[in-house]
């Protein structure tokens, strides 16, 4: 159920319908937008008088939530999420944040070079692996902690911000010195331990869509980490699996007006895993943006063909140059800034 406050309600009232909900049997989730505060109760709804409520002093009005996911829908939030991070940059706002970085990190040098050039063309996000989901159990796997020591000492130099994927709960603990934002992969978009942890710690996360999950059961995982308390979910499009094979996946475009309808919560697009080949990154990046993405994850490398991993799919630096200086004019067409 949602109750909506009136916008001029007082505390007294707000924790007045608190503890009424909480007498009812349900937890609450509160959020305090620019212009009310909303009362999310997760729990069983279903036998809840709900015109005991409409009746407090300080409500608004009251809706039971027919959808399956509680905290994620856009009724929990009606403006939007905005998710805020050091540095004053923020994803869902009106700029668009780009993410950069190799799909692997792989050394110093590749790292450092990688950080000055995307911190000049207008990133905010280093990325890099450094546990890897590999499909074989032979391929390269990640430098695990070094690598993300050297990353996070890259990003710091240039002024960059980091995101890079957690494949299990013993990583959360050390990774969180060292990345601002954590990726959930497409491989663990149900790893529901995972999630749970993740719910626990008050820092954002990045969660990929699974490679055949449902918008429904995105924002079902995404749940699973609001339920803990930690609101700030990024949601990711990386292309889902279907029966065309031209493209390593099938990069899914409309699912970012489906999430913006259905959800708060920012939605950013992976066009590198979307369509794992590099020449098609840059109409499914600007596809993207037009489509009202608040966010793009792009794979670049200062040696591309070279990368450890992903090679086929990621850019050089120059390719994402000429990339960002194109989304900035779609991004102004949309009302939004790169
Ligand atoms: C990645 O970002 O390098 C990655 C492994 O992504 P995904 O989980 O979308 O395959
Ligand atoms: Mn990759």
């Amino acid at each position: 159920m949602i109750v909506s406050m009136q916008e001029r309600a007082t505390e007294e009232q707000i924790d007045a319908v608190i503890e009424v909900m909480e007498e009812a049997g349900v937890s609450v989730h509160r959020t305090t937008g620019a212009m009310q505060t909303i009362l999310a109760g997760v729990g069983p709804t279903a036998n809840i008088d709900l015109s005991k409520f409409e009746v407090l002093p300080g409500v608004l009005n009251v809706l039971r939530i027919s959808s399956p996911y509680k905290l994620a829908g856009r009724a929990f939030r009606p403006e939007g999420s905005v998710i805020e991070f050091a540095n004053g940059v923020k994803v869902g706002g009106e700029q668009v944040a780009v993410m950069a970085g190799p799909c692997s990190i792989e050394n110093r040098e590749q790292m450092f070079t990688t950080a000055a050039r995307v911190k000049a063309i207008g990133a905010s996000f280093l990325r890099g692996g450094a546990f890897k989901p590999r499909s074989s159990p032979y391929a390269f796997q990640g430098m695990g902690i070094p690598g993300l020591q050297m990353m996070h000492e890259a990003a710091r130099e240039h002024g960059l911000l980091t995101v890079s994927e957690v494949m299990e709960i013993s990583q959360i603990e050390e990774m969180s010195l060292y990345v601002d934002c954590f990726q959930v992969g497409a491989r663990n978009m149900q790893n529901f331990n995972l999630l749970r942890e993740l719910g626990q710690m008050r820092k954002p996360v990045l969660l990929k869509r699974g490679i055949a999950a449902t918008l429904e059961e995105l924002l079902l995982s995404s749940e699973y980490i609001m339920s803990g308390g930690n609101y700030d979910v990024i949601l990711c499009e990386r292309g889902i699996r279907t029966y065309e094979t031209a493209t390593r996946n099938t990069m899914d475009i409309s699912s970012i007006p489906v999430i913006h309808k259905l959800s708060h919560l920012p939605i950013a697009a992976d066009p590198s895993h979307g369509t794992g080949r590099r020449d098609m990154v840059a109409p499914m990046a600007r596809a993207a943006v037009a489509a009202g993405a608040d966010a793009i994850l792009v794979e670049v490398h200062p040696n591309a063909d070279k990368a450890a991993s992903d090679a086929a799919q990621t850019l050089y630096l120059e390719q994402f140059e000429e990339l960002m200086a194109q989304l900035r004019v779609i991004a102004t067409a949309v009302g939004r800034t790169m």
